[in-house]
């Protein structure tokens, strides 16, 4: 770049934004160049892998090492195509029902849990079961049981067709209703002094649950439901990250799945704050349209999709021009889930 051209258009941009020139030739060899200012993206904190899906991934990589190609997964490990195109790369075969995996073959149970029913099945052949369950998620089953247990009406807070929410009403053993708004719980058919607990999807966070917990408030007398430190901790702090996110920034992108719960949360909670906010599995979805008009675009990625990918939409935005990285302030995650133990042994 030439010192005196890079002064004098530097001398019409405004001061507080960088900007760079970017010199090139026509085939004729004419001197042409754009102007083009530095795009800020911040990322936030936390974001990504959370220590249920750190867990997830690692008895999957364990259990092949241990055993050998291939072992068999019950559904996607967790709701990412590159985790599980990486874990198929490696020997790993995933099945939507354990009829598809052969006797004898190491199966395992993704992060999401199963139905009691799956479980008994999986036994009843002998197979050789590791369980992928986010310890997270067995705590909401658990607590699940215990209410029951008291003789209370059990009510399940999630969306209906995700497999948590389905391994959750699996593993009590008596009917569990589903709720997913307000209207649900007001159009519930229970006397008012029936009593009645309730637990919440893991990928549902504190903010997202308080209305139907109030709604439920409101209509039960004799209601007992979790501590609210109970919820998913890196649901909240993604949420809650997110949100501070949306201060700083013109539009959002969020990495993840589509078929991902948590990450598509964060991107509702990213347009409910008045961002643009889109849901992208990598750089190759981004669309330099939503960029029009955009300086500061800020990034956050759902529990279960991998870093390697924020790089990817990185790079992406890197090709259409310079980009300042910073990461926002926010919450250290230190929490890390125990391997079943006949993984840990085989470290
Ligand atoms: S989002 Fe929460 S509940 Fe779900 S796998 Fe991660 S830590 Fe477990």
């Amino acid at each position: 770049m030439s010192g005196a051209m890079s002064c004098n258009l530097s001398a019409r941009l405004p001061l507080d934004r960088l900007a760079l020139y970017i010199p090139s030739r026509t085939k004729r060899g004419r001197l042409i160049g754009r102007i083009v200012d530095a795009m800020k993206v911040i990322l936030a904190q936390p974001r990504g892998f959370c220590a249920g899906v750190v867990r997830a991934i690692e008895i999957v990589e364990r259990a092949l090492e241990k055993y050998g190609p291939p072992v068999y997964v019950r559904h996607e490990i967790v709701h990412n195509k590159h985790v599980v195109e990486n874990l198929k790369a490696k020997g790993a075969r995933f099945v939507e029902d354990l009829s598809e995996v052969p006797a004898d073959a190491v199966t395992i149970f993704s992060a999401h849990g199963v139905a009691k029913s799956v479980e008994e099945e999986a036994a009843a052949r002998n197979l050789p079961v590791l369980n992928a369950t986010c310890p997270l998620v067995t705590k909401v089953h658990n607590q699940g049981k215990r209410y029951v247990g008291q003789g209370r009406q059990l009510i399940l807070i999630g969306h209906a067709g995700h497999p948590e929410v389905e391994g959750t009403m699996g593993q009590i053993p008596s009917p569990v209703i589903l709720v997913q708004s307000e209207a649900d719980v007001e159009a519930l058919d229970l006397a008012a002094d029936t009593p009645v607990a309730y637990v919440t999807q893991t990928t549902l966070s504190v903010d997202d649950t308080q209305g139907v917990i109030a709604a439920l408030q409101r209509k039960f007398s004799n209601l007992v439901g979790p501590e609210t430190r109970d919820i998913c901790y890196a649901t909240q702090n993604r949420q809650s990250a997110v949100r501070e996110l949306s201060k700083q920034v013109d539009m959002i992108l969020v990495v993840g799945a589509k078929n991902s719960s948590n990450s598509n949360r964060l991107r509702e909670i990213g347009s409910e704050e008045g961002r643009p906010s889109y849901l992208i599995a990598d750089g190759s979805e981004l669309d330099p349209n939503w960029l029009v008009g955009m300086n500061t675009v800020g990034i956050t990625a759902g529990a279960s999709a991998p870093e390697v990918l924020v790089d990817d939409v990185i790079a992406a935005l890197r090709r259409l021009g310079p980009v300042e990285v910073s990461v926002l302030p926010g919450r250290q995650e230190k929490i890390e889930f125990r391997l079943p133990p006949e993984l840990a042994k085989a470290s």
